[in-house]
C-alpha cells in the first residue's frame, strides 16, 4: 500500500485550550541536539550560562547519528599546489589540505572522538575529511554537554514558541508527558529546520528560485565489505573510481536490467574507522521537502525502496561486496536542505567562492559550494580559492525583526547556493558555537542579541579556542 497522501480538500478541526507543565527556566535554551545544537549548548554553557538543550529523539548527534551522515567534511583550506603522488585523496579533484580553519568546539569533539577509537583524524591518507563512528559519536556527544554543565530533555519536539516581548520567552515541546514549556532569556535554533523560528513569526526562504530543494538521502551502512577486493577492482578500471564515487557502468548495466532505479547516475560512499565497512550515501528523493511530513512520509517510503535495490546490487555486482550486508539505515532520512531564516545579513555564493571576510565574524568555513541536483541526476561543486576560507558573520544567525532568539547551523540566513556550503557539520557546529555565545552575554548583560557588543563575542570566542582567522 503507498503511504498516505496530503489531502485532496483538507479539513480543519478545533483543538481544545491546553495547558502546559513549566520544566525549566534557562539563561539559554538551545533547541535541536545536531552538531549546531551541541556547540551552541557547550558555547553558551563555557561562557556561564544556565543552558537546557532539548531534542527530540533519545540521542545526541542529529544528523550525524540520526541519519548516519558521515564523515564530517573537511574544514581545511586547499593548497594551491599539491603533489598527490602514493596519496589515496577522498575528494574529488582535491588540491590537499592547507591549514584548519575551524577549532572550538570542532576539535574537541574530535579529540574524544580520536581518544575513544571513534574517528580517524584528519590527514593525507582521509583527504582531511573525518570518517567517524555514529555511537562513539552519541557517547561522546553526551559527555561534552556532562563536562560542560548542559542540562537535556530528550523525546521532546518543539511545537511552538511561547510569545514575550520582541521574541520568544520560552518553547513548548510535546512529549509522552503531554505539552512541557522551557522558559528562557534567549532562545537558540539548532532544529535544522528552523522550527522555532518559524513558529516565533520569523521571514525565512525555502529552497531555490522554483522552489526545490537539495534531495534528500537515507544513509546506510555496510559491513563485511572486502576492502582489497574492491581497491583491485579501482585500481583495474581507474574510469570508473574516483576517491569516493564511480561505478558508472555497473549502475548503467544494473538500471538497464531493470534491477537498479535511482535519481542518480553513481554510486558515492566513504570509508568509516572500521576497514570492514562503507557509510553508503547513494538514495536520492528529489522534489520532497523536510517541513513537510506528507513529503517526509513519501521519502522514507521510497528511500527504502532504493535501499533494497542496492543493498542487491551491491553483492550482485560490485567486487568486494559478495558477503556484505546492510548493517544499519538512519533513525530518519537525511535532510539537506528547508528553511533558511532570512537574518540581518544573507551570506551569498560570491562570499563564500570570493572567500570574504566580515568585521562580525564569529566561524569560518572552507567547504565547497555543494548541491545535489534538486530535479534529478548530477551534483555541482564549486571551491573557496585554494589556500583561502570564508567568514561566517554573526548577522546571519540573528533573525530580522525577531529578538531572543539566533538561529544556528543549516538554518541561518544565507541563499540557496551558500546553505549548501556552511550547511556541513563542522560548520554547523562553528555556527553553533558563535550562536550560544552571543546567546549567553545577552542573558548575561539583558541585552538583546541584536545590541550584544561583537567584540566581547568575538573575545569569549577566542577564549573558548574557536578560530577566527587572525592570523
Ligand atoms: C544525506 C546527507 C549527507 C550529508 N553529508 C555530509 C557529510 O558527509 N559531511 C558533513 O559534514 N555534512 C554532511 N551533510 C550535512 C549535515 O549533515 C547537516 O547539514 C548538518 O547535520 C546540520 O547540522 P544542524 O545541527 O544544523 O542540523 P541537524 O544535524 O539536522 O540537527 C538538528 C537536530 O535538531 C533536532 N530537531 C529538529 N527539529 C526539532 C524540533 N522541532 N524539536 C526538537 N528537536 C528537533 C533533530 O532531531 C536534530 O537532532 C549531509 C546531509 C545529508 C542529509
Amino acid at each position: 500500500m503507498p503511504p498516505l497522501d496530503r489531502p485532496e480538500r483538507p479539513r480543519d478541526v478545533t483543538l481544545a485550550p491546553r495547558r502546559a507543565v513549566v520544566a525549566a527556566e534557562a539563561d539559554v535554551l538551545v533547541v535541536g541536539g545536531g552538531p549546531a545544537g551541541l556547540g551552541a549548548a557547550v558555547g553558551a554553557a563555557r561562557a556561564g550560562a544556565r543552558v537546557v538543550l532539548a531534542e527530540r529523539h533519545g540521542f545526541l548527534g542529529g544528523n550525524a547519528t540520526a541519519a548516519l551522515v558521515m564523515p564530517l567534511m573537511s574544514w581545511h583550506t586547499q593548497r594551491p599546489v599539491f603533489e598527490k603522488q602514493g596519496v589515496r585523496s577522498l575528494m574529488p579533484d582535491d588540491h590537499g589540505p592547507g591549514h584548519p580553519v575551524i577549532a572550538g568546539v570542532v576539535r574537541d569533539l574530535l579529540e574524544k572522538l580520536v581518544e575513544r577509537g571513534g574517528a580517524i583524524p584528519p590527514s593525507l591518507e582521509t583527504g582531511f575529511v573525518v570518517p567517524f563512528d555514529p555511537e562513539v559519536f552519541k557517547l561522546t556527544a553526551l559527555e561534552l554537554l556532562d563536562e560542560a554543565g548542559v542540562r537535556f530533555l530528550f523525546h521532546a519536539l518543539a511545537s511552538d514558541a511561547l510569545p514575550g516581548r520582541g521574541g520568544p520567552r520560552g518553547v513548548v515541546f510535546e512529549t509522552k508527558s503531554g505539552p512541557v514549556v522551557v522558559e528562557a532569556r534567549v532562545v537558540v535554533d539548532a532544529t535544522g529546520d528552523g522550527d522555532v523560528a518559524a513558529r516565533a513569526g520569523a521571514a525565512f526562504e525555502v529552497g531555490r528560485d522554483d522552489g526545490l530543494v537539495q534531495p534528500m538521502t537515507l544513509m546506510f551502512r555496510i559491513a563485511d565489505f572486502e576492502r582489497a577486493a574492491f581497491d583491485g577492482y579501482a585500481r583495474a578500471h581507474p574510469d570508473q573510481w574516483r576517491s569516493v564515487h564511480g561505478l558508472w557502468d555497473l549502475v548503467r548495466t544494473a538500471a538497464e536490467a531493470g534491477e537498479l532505479d535511482l535519481a542518480r547516475e553513481d554510486i558515492l560512499f566513504f570509508g568509516t574507522p572500521h576497514p570492514r565497512e562503507v557509510a553508503v550515501n547513494t538514495t536520492r528523493v528529489t522534489r520532497a521537502l523536510g517541513i513537510d511530513v506528507w513529503d517526509l512520509t513519501r521519502a522514507e517510503w521510497e528511500a527504502r525502496r532504493q535501499l533494497r535495490q542496492l543493498a542487491a546490487f551491491f553483492r550482485k555486482y560490485v567486487p568486494g561486496f559478495e558477503a556484505a550486508y546492510v548493517v544499519q539505515s538512519g533513525t530518519t532520512i537525511g535532510v539537506r536542505e528547508t528553511r533558511r531564516v532570512v537574518g540581518e545579513y544573507q551570506l551569498t555564493a560570491d562570499d563564500i567562492l570570493g572567500a570574504r571576510r566580515f568585521e562580525d565574524v564569529i566561524a569560518r568555513g572552507t567547504y565547497p559550494v555543494d548541491i545535489h541536483n534538486p530535479a534529478g541526476k548530477g551534483t555541482v561543486l564549486k571551491r573557496v580559492p585554494p589556500g583561502e576560507a570564508y567568514d561566517l558573520p554573526l548577522r546571519a544567525l540573528l533573525p530580522r525583526g525577531v529578538d531572543r532568539l539566533l538561529v544556528a547551523g543549516r538554518c541561518i540566513s544565507g541563499t540557496h547556493e551558500a546553505h549548501s556550503s556552511y550547511r556541513v557539520m563542522p560548520i554547523a557546529m562553528a555556527t553553533g558555537q558563535g550562536a550560544g555565545v552571543c546567546a549567553a552575554l545577552a542573558a548575561r548583560t539583558g541585552r538583546s542579541p541584536h545590541d550584544v557588543d561583537i567584540a566581547a563575542v568575538q573575545g569569549e570566542l577566542r577564549r573558548q579556542g574557536a578560530n577566527l582567522g587572525d592570523d
